[in-house]
């Protein structure tokens, strides 16, 4: 089973994100990290797009790549921003001869500064870019969710709104990091309440340095709590330490969307294998599963 929607009406999920890299080195680099990961089975691996088509050909190389494997199951990850409805029919279309089952239709964002140089692409939202998947062939196409809202909109209620219609004509969404359980929670009741009930898969970033999550966060709009910023803090000196205490709390948070009835994990393995290897182990993720 390939699809991500007959994955998830199935049972649990258990997948992992990776972008895809700019040198032989780190591509070498990353073909052994699906080596080390391949053995848990996870249900997808996702591969990154840069907004705008700064990794196009990158991005469907590994995605091919992948599939070529048959052990990693590939998701697609497209941005919209940026590019004519032409090109990402053309981009569509490669997947669907290659037999990709499984996109991630984005919306992406313009580089910071990037001002009135950006072009601007003929879709505007991702809603638009689900349904220009739909009409080119049969994937199971999954969206962006964001449990804190997306840091760019005016309120939260009007963010849900358009989740809520996004997820509508999509098969399932996939979070943006966050640290706390309650924020994935109120999102998913949110959407109950505007009657959307499709699989919200939490996406999970182990902390492995404090200053890049710091950096991510900023960006994201994802807060990290006291609590965990003091558990981090009280380790800094140590790098070590600060790994082990990134996936003691990825694990607690794991455990607790788990015990709420979570759809899936998505880790954000961020090209590494050590960490996500050893949340899988603790918690008895992907092949795990069915250890006895
Ligand atoms: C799991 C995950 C994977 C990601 N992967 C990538 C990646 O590979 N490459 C990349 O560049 N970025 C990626 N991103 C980041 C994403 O592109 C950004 O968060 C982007 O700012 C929003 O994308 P979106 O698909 O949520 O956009 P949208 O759903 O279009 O939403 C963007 C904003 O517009 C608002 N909005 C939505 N619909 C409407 C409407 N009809 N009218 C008015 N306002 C509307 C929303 O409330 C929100 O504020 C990823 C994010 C997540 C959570």
């Amino acid at each position: 089973m390939t699809r991500i929607d007959e994955i998830l009406a199935h049972g649990r999920s258990f997948s992992v994100e990776m972008w895809p890299p700019k040198t032989a080195e780190a591509t070498a680099r990353l073909r052994a990290v699906f080596d080390e990961l391949s053995f848990l089975k996870p249900s997808f691996t996702s591969i990154t797009y840069g907004a705008g088509g700064s990794t196009r050909d990158l991005t469907n190389d590994l995605v091919i790549e992948i599939l070529g494997r048959g052990d990693m199951n590939p998701m697609a990850h497209l941005t919209c921003v940026a590019h004519r409805r032409d090109e990402l029919v053309d981009i569509l279309e490669r997947y669907k001869q290659a037999g990709v089952d499984n996109i991630l239709a984005l919306r992406g964002d313009a580089p910071a500064g990037s001002g009135e140089k950006w072009p601007k692409g003929d879709l505007e939202h991702a809603i638009e870019l689900v349904e220009l998947a739909r009409e080119v062939g049969p994937f199971s196409v999954g969206v962006a969710a964001h449990p804190e809202g997306h840091p760019l909109s005016s309120d939260l209620a009007t963010d849900r709104r358009h989740l809520a219609s996004k997820l509508r004509v999509a098969d399932f969404a996939i979070t943006q990091f966050f640290f706390r359980v309650e924020d994935y929670l109120r999102m998913v009741d949110d959407l109950a309440r505007l009657g959307v009930d499709k699989p919200v898969i939490p996406g999970i970033m182990p902390i492995l340095n404090i200053r890049s999550v710091v950096r991510m966060a900023q960006m994201s709009g994802a807060a990290v709590p006291q609590e965990v910023a003091r558990r981090v803090e009280a380790v800094a000196h140590d790098p070590v330490a600060v790994r082990r205490v990134g996936v003691q709390v990825a694990c607690e948070l794991a455990e607790r969307l788990i015990d709420a009835g979570a759809p899936g994990l998505h880790i954000y393995t961020l090209n590494q294998s050590a960490a996500t290897l050893e949340i899988a182990a603790r918690l008895g993720l992907g092949e795990y599963q069915s250890a006895p």
